[in-house]
């Protein structure tokens, strides 16, 4: 599904690539509808990406053209993989990244989960 500012899905992107098991992951959960996994460059103590199983670009393509029972499905994963993560208490910072000025690099949709210290305040000034 094209989406304003990225292409078509490109089954090509690393991350399809890392569903298919083409390329391994540090897994930290995996359900019907998500897969997670930790970032390899990670940029907190704890960043885990989350990632739906189904060909989405963006949050704007899953959240116009996912069902009702992935895109329930996926959230409900990110929320279960934070409470696993250990991070509920602490607290943690959600990031999705959506085309050109938020610089995403992975055109399939992904939920950063990010904690494991003060995270300061959202962006830097
Ligand atoms: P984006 O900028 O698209 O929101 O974030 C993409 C993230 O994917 C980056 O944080 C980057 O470090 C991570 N990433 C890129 N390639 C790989 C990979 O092959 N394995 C893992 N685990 N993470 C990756």
């Amino acid at each position: 599904m094209a989406v304003s500012g990225l292409g078509p899905y490109d089954d090509t992107n690393i991350f399809a690539r890392i569903l298919r098991g083409e390329i391994p992951c540090r897994k930290v959960a995996e359900d019907a509808f998500s897969l997670a996994f930790h970032d390899i460059a990670p940029q907190a103590p704890v960043h885990v990406l989350v990632i739906p199983k189904g060909a989405y670009v963006s949050l704007s393509d899953f959240s116009a053209n996912a069902s009702d029972a992935e895109i329930a499905g996926f959230f409900r994963a990110v929320g279960a993989v934070a409470k696993l993560l250990a991070l509920e208490s602490p607290g943690y910072r959600l990031i999705t990244n959506m085309g050109p000025d938020s610089n995403q690099e992975v055109p399939h949709f992904h939920v950063h989960i990010m904690g494991g210290r003060n995270l300061g305040r959202m962006l830097p000034a």
